[in-house]
């Protein structure tokens, strides 16, 4: 049996567990292979069977990016070595020297690092940071030379949320394009071509991958030129996975569905408990009504994943005190994984941003980012309640 046209009519967790998976041709094995070789022996000059060197193509590669593309809704996916890999791939293909970007002020911290000092001062290309959660903060950076709208929504580590289709209208009224980091949401949660955007980013190593075994990244988009420029890219640049770290998110896929709705209940209660306890400040988290842009999470997405930020009464002291006694959330950068991690943005997956900005953007020294896993949700609430409490 084989599913086909990118898995069209079937729903999301029946798509990640078969599109671009077929038995295999030469084998029947049912789990697509690691296809762990560099090359492939030709029958004749020019006559092979689609391979001929796994820089260009790689069969466990191509069976991620048919999945991946019908996950986001997209007829083209594409797979890179990291998440920032994709992002270089997404701007150096579809923008020059002397563009005009507008971005999101509160950007993954590698993202703004990677736009400021390599796109901009090696590539040349012009950013104007704006509070994409406000229309009319993006509508002034927007100028005649604007040529791309980098938006990421729910952001790092703030939680705030951008309209999608309301942004994505505006931009392309103006001629430029959309591209939307979708790493926070997942495809299960969030598809922005279906709001409007041209091109998806994600880093694979987050929930795609889900098991903070692999570094990753996906490109995704519908639009046949922006996919062969940036497959050209891809190709001549040469910033792919390897076979092995393509069938671990591959593998990682199959269970995305399942994995989300248990983070999106845990973060629920995690958050719920924060909000309701006498030691925490403030709670981030655009499933709590009291979320700024609450309404408009629950409009674009159809849950809300697993961040959790939040920061205590007792401020940073407090803070770093906590950060040493919770024994399930580990302390450590990345998220996404199905273990509960801790991250401290401002000593860690920030540090590149210069204090006084990162302050001014709500990014303090107390500020904790909970990637909240699918261990039992009351072990998570226990553990964070013993962390704080004991303070
Ligand atoms: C981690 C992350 C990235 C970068 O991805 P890498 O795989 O680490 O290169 C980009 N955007 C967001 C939102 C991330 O969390």
């Amino acid at each position: 049996m084989t599913i086909d046209d990118h898995g069209a009519g079937s729903g999301f967790a029946t798509r990640a567990i078969h599109v671009g998976q077929d038995p295999d041709g030469a084998t029947g094995a049912t789990i697509v292979p690691i296809y762990q070789t560099s090359t492939y022996t030709q029958e004749a000059p020019g006559v092979n069977k689609g391979y001929e060197y796994s820089r260009s193509g790689n069969p466990t590669r191509a069976a991620l990016e048919e999945c991946m593309a019908s996950l986001e809704g997209a007829r083209y996916g594409l797979a890179f070595a990291s998440g920032l890999a994709a992002t270089t791939a997404v701007m150096s293909t579809l923008l020059s020297p002397g563009d005009h970007v507008v971005a999101g002020d509160d950007l993954y911290g590698g993202s703004y690092r990677l736009f400021d000092k390599v796109l901009k001062e090696g590539g040349g290309l012009d950013f104007t940071y704006a509070d994409t959660t406000d229309p009319e903060s993006v509508e002034g950076a927007l100028t005649p030379e604007t040529k791309l709208l980098w938006i990421e929504t729910p952001t790092n580590p703030l939680l705030t949320i951008s309209d999608v289709a309301a942004l994505s209208e505006m931009a392309h009224e103006r001629g430029a394009i959309v591209a939307v980091d979708n790493t926070f949401a997942s495809p299960y949660f969030q598809n922005p071509l279906a709001l409007g955007a041209d091109i998806v980013v994600h880093s694979t190593t987050k929930y795609m991958g889900g098991h903070s075994d692999v570094v990753g990244g996906a490109v995704m988009t519908s639009n046949e030129e922006s996919y062969e420029s940036i497959k050209f890219y891809q190709n001549a640049a040469g910033a792919v996975p390897g076979a092995f770290d393509s069938w671990l998110v591959l593998r990682g896929l199959k269970t995305l569905a399942v994995r989300m709705r248990q983070h999106k209940e845990n973060a629920l209660a995690v958050a719920r408990f924060l909000q309701d306890h006498p030691k925490v400040d403030r709670v981030y988290y655009p499933g709590l009504p009291s979320h700024p842009q609450h309404e408009l999470a629950k409009k674009q997405m159809s849950g809300f994943s697993g961040m959790v930020s939040f920061t205590l009464e007792g401020g940073t002291e407090a803070a770093y005190a906590a950060m040493k006694r919770t024994k399930l959330f580990h302390l450590a950068e990345s998220l996404g994984g199905v273990e509960s991690l801790l991250t401290h943005p401002a000593t860690m997956t920030h540090a590149a941003i210069p204090k006084e900005q990162r302050e001014a953007r709500g990014v303090t020294d107390g500020l904790m980012r909970l990637s909240v896993g699918i261990e039992d949700g009351d072990d998570l609430v226990a553990d964070l309640e013993s962390a704080i409490s004991s303070g």
